[in-house]
């Protein structure tokens, strides 16, 4: 290992907890459980997976969002959406929805099975305090829009954000350029398979383990955990015996206040109350 590289290590475990948000739908979050499971700028993080749509089928009518992002990601299954804009879409096994909140959107999100199947993700990312109330919008980024890099033997890397090197070549996803910087992979690894990534210094970063288990530094991560890394500007990644899947998430830290309620993210609590007055009100989307 060259001497200027720093490994990061693992700083907490945090295995994802059952619980259900939205009209029932059963969910595991690990980030976003509590205040304090928060990794700046990532807020929450949510999987869906079950092959039984009772889980999941009430999905997330109606509801409201202010300052800050989500990012959806479809694995089996799809998603209807539509929002107060006008937009309707499907978003479709491997596909992506880049959803920008600002200050306000009215969507519903509704989950279809697909023999019964349906697994993805819910990834919340801070916005900062001068782009919370920029208009609303959002990217559909379908299937075959995200870069596969599957050139090393019992490896597989989507990049859908960000930038990163691997193996002297540049990945780079279909999103990019945004003030948090947002690193968002998707790998798969054989059996016993081993990665080293660089991880540029000034972001945080995790990996959450949905397949299989691996171990980070002198770290086991099992299924359906979450893994903080400390300081360091590469990370060292291998699988279990079984081998692994996991997201792999950076980004940069806002160090900002955050005050939340619900699906509003400011930065006072006098924002969440116009906030909250302005969704009563009908004002919520008003340009
Ligand atoms: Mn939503």
């Amino acid at each position: 290992m060259p001497a200027s590289q720093k490994l990061r290590t693992v700083s907490r475990i945090l295995p994802a907890i059952n619980t259900s948000d939205g009209a029932g739908v059963r969910l595991r979050r690990s980030i976003g459980s509590g205040e304090d499971t928060r990794l700046d700028p990532f807020l929450m993080l949510d999987e869906f997976s079950s092959d039984n749509p009772g889980d999941y089928i009430a999905g997330f009518p109606s509801h409201p969002h202010r300052g800050f992002e989500t990012v959806t990601y479809i694995l089996d299954g799809h998603m209807r959406h539509e929002d107060h804009l006008g937009n309707q879409g499907d978003l479709q096994s491997g596909g992506v929805q880049w959803m920008t909140a600002g200050r306000g959107i009215i969507h519903s999100e509704m989950p279809q099975q697909e023999e019964g199947r349906m697994r993805g993700f819910q990834l919340w990312i801070n916005l900062p305090s001068n782009e919370k109330m920029k208009p609303a919008g959002y990217r559909d980024i379908a299937p075959d829009e995200i870069p596969v890099h599957e050139k090393e033997q019992g490896v597989r890397i989507k990049i859908i954000a960000g930038e990163i090197s691997f193996n002297d070549q540049l990945l780079r996803g279909p999103i990019y350029g945004l003030t948090t910087e947002p690193l968002y992979l998707d790998i798969s690894l054989d059996p016993n398979k081993s990665i080293r990534l660089p991880l540029v210094e000034k972001l945080n970063a995790m990996a959450y383990v949905f397949e299989g288990q691996a171990k980070i530094a002198e770290s086991d991560l099992s299924t359906h955990s979450a893994a903080f890394f400390s300081e360091g500007d590469t990370v060292e990644i291998t699988a279990g015996v079984k081998g692994a899947r996991f997201l792999l998430l950076a980004g940069l830290p806002l160090n900002e206040p955050i005050v939340q309620y619900g699906p509003f993210v400011m930065n006072t609590v006098t924002e969440i109350k116009q906030a909250i007055h302005d969704y009563q009100t009908g004002q919520l989307t008003a340009v």
